[in-house]
């Protein structure tokens, strides 16, 4: 770590402490690179959100997400990371003569330098984008049923979305609820067998019935008395939304105490707008991937993508934490090839010289 005009410059910064970036920063830091993490407004990531964790080898009765990124902080700074709350606000490149390039971090008004980054700024729950929920955003809607289950006992809780995430809601809100509706706009869930199995086993026992086939269009109720009801559409043939005019969709309103959003993810990448860096059309960071070393190198030489930022498709705590140890790996490469390269230019000095290709097996 080193400073001058106020600026702290370090060897590495970690976006994110979720699994990835967690993992990332124990082995940057048994690896002398010094990680500054910087935790984002939601220190511990999506896991935090959990209770139960049943699928992350190593623990035979489970663990809770916020344990297991507990742990993973503490592991983290026993091999010397830094973890730091902070969002950041953008990232941008400086390529100055005599100092090379590396990255201008600028974190709640704070600015940082770098000369390695790990893009580990996972994914957000993505909205409906429906009439009433940024009014019930928090008042009768949530995305996250075990944060917020257990505010609707006896309630009827809609849950929407077809996917691992959606159909894990709906089992655990069984708890609560006097009945769950689960709302999918399809008639086939995206989701694990294991989840359909358990939502099956919800159907028989009359704690879930399916609605398939079928969207939410709209949110009723207030801040002060929560969701009163909500208006559906249906069509047999699915997406019912597309088809406003067909005489099959049929819209009726439907009493709910609550609704759970599962629908899917945005990758938390805005910040990086400033870096001439390739992301899918959805905004999740292209990385290189295949074989052999460098598979978390982005375009831009030094910056590194892991876990759900980039993983638009397992999602999981196991490959997030894969990949996280992936782009340490990878930016420890392209750490070790920067500073042999300001040697051999003659200057030793941190900050200085241009760096090596990016994941270079050198
Ligand atoms: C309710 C729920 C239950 C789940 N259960 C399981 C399970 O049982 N097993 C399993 O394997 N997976 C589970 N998952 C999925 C798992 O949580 C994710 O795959 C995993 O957390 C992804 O880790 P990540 O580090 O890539 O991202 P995240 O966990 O999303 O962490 C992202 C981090 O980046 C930070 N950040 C974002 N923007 C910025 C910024 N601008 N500046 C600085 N930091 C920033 C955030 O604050 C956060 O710390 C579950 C997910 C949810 C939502």
């Amino acid at each position: 770590m080193s400073e001058s005009d106020g600026v702290e410059h370090r060897r590495l910064i970690i976006a994110g402490s979720g699994i990835a970036g967690l993992t990332a920063a124990i082995y940057a830091g048994r690896s002398n690179n010094d990680p500054l993490v910087l935790e984002g407004d939601e220190p511990g990531g999506q896991l935090t959100l959990t209770t139960e964790v049943d699928n992350y080898p190593g623990f035979t009765e489970g663990i809770s997400g916020p344990d297991l990124v507990s742990n993973m902080r503490e592991q983290a700074r026993r091999f010397g990371a830094e973890v730091e709350n902070g969002v950041i606000e953008a990232v941008d490149v400086e390529n100055d003569p005599g100092v090379g390039h590396r990255f201008r971090v600028t974190v709640s008004g704070d600015v940082y330098t770098a000369d390695a980054f790990i893009v580990a700024s996972g994914a957000s729950a993505r909205t409906l984008g429906i009439p009433g929920e940024d009014e019930l955003m928090g008042y009768g809607l949530s995305t996250c049923a075990t944060c917020d289950g257990a505010f609707f006992r006896d309630e009827k809780i809609v849950v929407v979305g077809g996917g691992d995430a959606a159909c894990e809601e709906a089992v655990f809100l069984t708890k609560f609820a006097s009945t769950v509706y689960l709302v999918h706009r399809r008639e086939e869930f995206r989701a694990e067998d294991y989840w359909i199995d358990r939502v099956m086993e919800g159907v028989e026992d009359g704690d879930i019935e399916l609605k398939l086939n079928t969207e939410v269009t709209e949110l009723h109720g207030s801040r002060e008395n929560g969701i009163d009801n909500v208006t559906m559409v249906h069509h047999p043939e699915g997406h019912p939304t597309d088809k406003p005019d067909d005489p099959d969709t049929d819209e009726f309103e439907f009493d709910a105490g609550a609704v759970f959003s599962a629908i899917g993810h945005t990758p938390n990448t805005s910040y990086l707008e400033g870096l001439d860096v390739e992301m899918d059309n959805e905004g999740y960071l292209d990385t290189a991937g295949g074989d052999g070393g460098g598979q978390t190198a982005t375009g831009v030489p030094g910056l590194f993508g892991a876990g759900d930022v980039v993983d638009h498709h397992y999602q999981q705590a196991i490959t997030a934490g894969g990949m996280g140890c992936k782009a340490a790996m990878d930016a420890d490469d392209y750490l070790e090839d920067l500073s042999r390269e300001r040697a051999a230019a003659g200057g030793e000095t941190e900050g200085e010289g241009e760096p090596a290709a990016a994941g270079s097996d050198d």
